[in-house]
């Protein structure tokens, strides 16, 4: 079967991956010139299949209101760049905002992180994939005993989950983390995860790219998509600035556009742009610098160690697809890495990037068949995509190939959300 894969970020990469694989002609779409440009251009770097978790938690919304206020705040929004689907997108997120439904989306996300994990393993170990990668785990840190203690409820399901985790003191975060001897008075404490990874996803996707063209995978870069042909629940081609392209399957992975992409055939998808920022900064001292990632969760801020750079990324800002760079977020950010790594590297030489995480309400990604014959979903990574990536394009590469998944894969599919209504496709072929 010809699959077009729409999208060449981590996720669509890594299906066409798995989709060559599995014996298919394979042809990736995409706007950019290389793959990873966009969204999985410079993230935080984890791996972290014990950090998953929702957004939508319990106790968020008014933790929201306390973000907006604080110094250095974690959460933005810019409502002038709000629209209808927002307000829609939020009143869905906020309906998960409870012990139950955290429950529920925490465990299925670490399912599919925990699969994905060993899926990126299995694949470094193969193709000897060398993305800067690091084996050291996570370390969330603590500024507040509060924090410590509300870590208990995510401990809990780690342990249901059989994630090996330890709750450190402030001796043994510096005993893992060196760097930290010079910022130890202001932390209580820490969670370690040492099961988590740490990389690059631009170098791995690109890496992963090269794999996918030995396998015979053709990359269309320059094209970008400009609509979907649907007639009778069927899609019978792609138009793009290039012409019109055709295949028998179409897998849509364009992140945070595959929304507004798929509105125009009627298809709603709950994905909403998280904007997000990260700082790239060169080493000047490995002493004090990070040796794995540490997750500050009194700024919501990632840090991690690539050889010889530190990448800090972190913010959520509800702002929609406006990709700005204000120097006030770079503070935010720039602020976490000197606090807690003073000296370790030249922030004043940093690459200040954006990105805009595909989010849905509940965390975890949309993965499967939709009411349309030929097209299939992988999208709505969120925060942890390059995490979930692998796992998730092993699942929908068996899927497309009609094979039994070696995870459950019944609840990752848009299905979930469309148990009142039914889609009813829209003939869409040019504007
Ligand atoms: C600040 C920040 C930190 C993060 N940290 C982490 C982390 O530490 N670990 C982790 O696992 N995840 C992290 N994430 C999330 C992760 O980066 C994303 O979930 C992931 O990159 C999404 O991948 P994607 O392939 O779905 O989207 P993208 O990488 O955005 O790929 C979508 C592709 O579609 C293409 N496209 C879009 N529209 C069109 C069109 N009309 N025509 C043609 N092509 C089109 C784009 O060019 C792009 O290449 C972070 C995100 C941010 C913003």
């Amino acid at each position: 079967m010809h699959v077009m894969i729409l999208g060449a970020g981590v996720v669509g990469v890594t299906s066409a991956w798995y989709l060559a694989r599995a014996g298919h002609q394979v042809t990736v779409v995409d706007r950019q010139a290389e793959p990873a440009q966009e969204t999985s251009y410079a993230n935080a770097g984890q791996i972290s299949p014990g950090y998953s978790a929702p957004w939508a938690a319990p106790g968020v919304p008014f933790k929201a209101i306390k973000w907006l206020l604080q110094d250095l705040a974690p959460l933005a929004i810019d409502v002038r760049h709000w629209d209808r689907h927002t307000l829609s997108w939020m009143t869905r997120m906020l309906l998960n905002c409870n012990e139950r439904s955290y429950h529920i989306n925490k465990g299925r996300m670490m399912r599919l992180a925990e699969y994905s994990r060993d899926c990126l393993k299995a694949a470094r170990n193969e193709l000897g994939l060398d993305y800067e990668q690091r084996t050291g785990g996570t370390l969330q840190l603590f500024r507040q005993h509060s924090q410590m203690a509300a870590s208990e409820k995510d401990i809990a399901v780690l342990r249901e989950c059989g994630v090996e985790h330890q709750l450190l003191d402030v001796d043994d975060c510096v005993n893992y983390e060196p760097g930290l001897a010079h910022s130890r008075d202001k932390l209580v404490g820490g969670l370690r995860l040492p099961g988590d990874e740490t990389g690059d996803c631009q170098a791995f996707t690109r890496q992963l790219a090269e794999h996918c063209r030995e396998l015979g995978v053709e990359f269309r870069m320059n094209t970008a998509v400009q609509g979907l042909m649907c007639q009778q629940h069927r899609i019978d081609g792609v138009i793009t600035n290039q012409g019109n392209l055709k295949a028998d399957a179409y897998l849509m992975a364009m992140g945070s556009f595959s929304a507004p992409m798929l509105r125009q055939i009627n298809l709603d998808l709950p994905i909403h742009p998280i904007k997000g920022y990260s700082l790239t900064v060169p080493i000047t001292d490995a002493e004090r610098a990070p040796q794995s990632t540490l997750m500050d969760e009194t700024y919501k801020v990632a840090i991690t160690r690539f050889n010889d750079r530190i990448r800090v990324g972190g913010t959520a800002e509800i702002a929609g697809y406006q990709l700005n760079l204000p120097e006030k977020r770079r503070a935010n950010i720039e602020f976490v890495v000197n606090d807690l790594f003073p000296g370790a590297g030249n922030t004043a030489k940093a690459e200040f990037w954006t990105g805009l995480r595909p989010m849905t309400p509940d965390g975890t990604p949309i993965i499967g068949a939709t009411d349309i014959d030929n097209l299939f979903l992988n999208t709505g990574h969120g925060t942890l995509g390059w995490t979930m990536s692998m796992g998730s394009a092993k699942v929908i590469a068996d899927l497309i190939s009609q094979r039994q998944t070696d995870i459950d894969a019944a609840d990752l599919s848009l299905s979930r959300y469309q148990k009142r209504s039914q889609h009813v496709p829209k003939k869409h072929y040019s504007y």
